[in-house]
């Protein structure tokens, strides 16, 4: 790489780390499958393997009008979504903010809000007077226990939400009575995970949809399985012979058997608000990749093998780097995307973002390449949670087709020809990978995902 000596050494040691070969790939993806059945079995195995209470599947052919309600993060969104046939749709929205007040206030005051903002919505879609309730599938993007399609129990509230009267109730049951209060026209159908809703959206124009995965600032995914291999369920028998499960595969191996954590991992894994958990999900996820980067690059400006100024401004020269998640993912994306010689994208972006002047090209050279080497191990764990799902399931001669939602697969440059790449080399009997597993990006799995689950549950009825 041009540098001296020791930094050749260091980059040797790096790149050695964070290669994951194929014989690797393939034994992770074996004690992935070995843990997908170990999930299906019992509870509180470290794959939990929920079921989502979602059955059959998409013919494509649904219709109606359905609503989808989304809450989870700074916005309350409704939609309305119009399902036409054929895999077609069209969506309309509204947003509102939640306040900090509702968001820790009473759970009956929330749920007052939210009905309000669906009742405002209807009257503005020129739907308040609906002779039939129109079907809601509702994105609660928490903790739930689920014990049926439109039933739950709320265990614990999480990002910043701290509503009372909440934990231990259905948060299904709280809106519709909401709902029924203020005489709004509107059934909540089902409660929605959100890789669920992604597997759906997908499957409403690609039938052959066998998981739905978010690669975004968290890392999960769903699939459809037999409803004989879930040997754990106890409830009634479905209607139909497969079930979508939802993997929480963010938590694979967080018992360390195999993942192959470096120090670097480690340090982010300390340092975290939740350590010990969901391993898997950070080494291959937008929230946790920039802050991978920086642990590598911190050490090696610690060993002089990096930005070495003189006495007198090194200190001012890392202030930012030295702080927490200062190095963002998407710096990493800009960076991948840098195609220059003399690398003067890598040097501006380092400039204005954390205040890094005057990095020389060869410095470049080895930051692009750190960046290379955990955006490329990320896409290739990545691959091996698809790798799993199609070997447990197994596929047919017409393949499958795969929806992805997230900003780290939509926006990462070769994120996806490296989860191809990897896929190969796990499947070389695949002769051509991106016509047997196709990967697509899958659009708003918490909108007409949610309505299409809304809609199967309507079915199911
Ligand atoms: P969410 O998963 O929260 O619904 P997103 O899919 O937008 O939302 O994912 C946000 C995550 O994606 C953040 O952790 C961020 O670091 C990362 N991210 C945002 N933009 C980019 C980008 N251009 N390249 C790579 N990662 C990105």
């Amino acid at each position: 790489l041009g540098g001296t000596p020791e930094q050749e050494a260091y980059m040797r040691d790096i790149i050695d780390q964070f290669t994951v070969d194929t014989n690797y790939l393939n034994q992770i993806r074996d004690h992935f499958m070995a843990e997908m059945d170990k999930g299906l079995e019992k509870e509180g195995a470290t794959l939990a393997m929920i079921p989502s209470f979602v059955e059959g599947r998409l013919t494509g052919k649904e219709e109606g009008h359905f609503l989808a309600l989304d809450l989870g993060g700074t916005n309350l969104r409704v939609v309305l979504v119009t399902l036409e046939g054929q895999g077609k749709y069209k969506t309309v929205s509204s947003k509102s903010r939640v306040s900090e007040e509702l968001k820790t206030g009473p759970m009956r005051n929330l749920c007052d809000y939210i009905a309000e903002c669906v009742d405002t919505f209807l009257t503005e879609q020129g739907l308040e007077d609906q002779e039939v309730e129109l079907n809601l599938g509702y994105t609660f993007s928490f903790p739930v226990l689920q014990s049926r399609i439109n039933r739950g129990v709320l265990t614990t509230w999480t990002k910043g939400f701290a509503c009372t009267g909440a934990v231990g109730k259905d948060p299904v049951l709280l809106l519709q009575d909401a709902l029924l209060r203020k005489h709004v026209p509107v059934k909540v159908s089902a409660l929605v995970n959100d890789t669920v809703g992604t597997l759906l959206s997908n499957a409403y124009n690609k039938p052959s949809t066998l998981a739905g995965l978010i690669l975004g600032t968290g890392a999960n995914g769903a699939y459809i399985e037999k409803f004989d291999k879930i040997t754990k369920w106890k409830g009634s028998k479905a209607s139909a012979d497969e079930m979508i499960i939802n993997m929480e595969f963010g938590a694979f191996d967080n018992e360390r058997k195999i993942l192959p954590l470096t120090r670097f991992d480690n340090k982010l894994d300390r340092e975290s608000i939740n350590p010990h958990a969901q391993l898997y999900e950070k080494m291959v996820s937008g929230m946790y990749l920039g802050e991978i980067t920086r642990n590598v690059l911190t050490d090696m400006i610690d060993r002089e093998l990096l930005l070495k100024r003189d006495e007198n401004t090194s200190l001012a020269w890392s202030k930012e780097i030295s702080r927490h998640w200062s190095f963002e993912t998407a710096f990493m994306s800009n960076i991948e995307a840098d195609n220059s010689t003399d690398y003067a994208h890598t040097k501006e972006i380092l400039d204005t973002n954390l205040n890094l002047h005057d990095v020389t090209t060869t410095e470049a050279r080895f930051i692009k390449k750190i960046c290379e080497l955990v955006g490329k191990r990320a896409a290739r764990l990545a691959a091996t949670s698809i790798a799993a799902i199609v070997k447990h399931c197994g596929i047919d001669a017409d393949g499958c087709d795969i929806g992805i939602d997230g900003s780290l697969y939509e926006f990462y440059p070769s994120f996806e020809a490296r989860m191809y790449e990897a896929l190969t080399e796990m499947m070389p009997e695949l002769t051509n990978i991106r016509k047997t597993i196709r990967l697509g990006l899958a659009r708003d799995g918490s909108g007409v995902g949610a309505a299409l689950t809304a809609c199967v549950a309507a079915r199911m009825e």
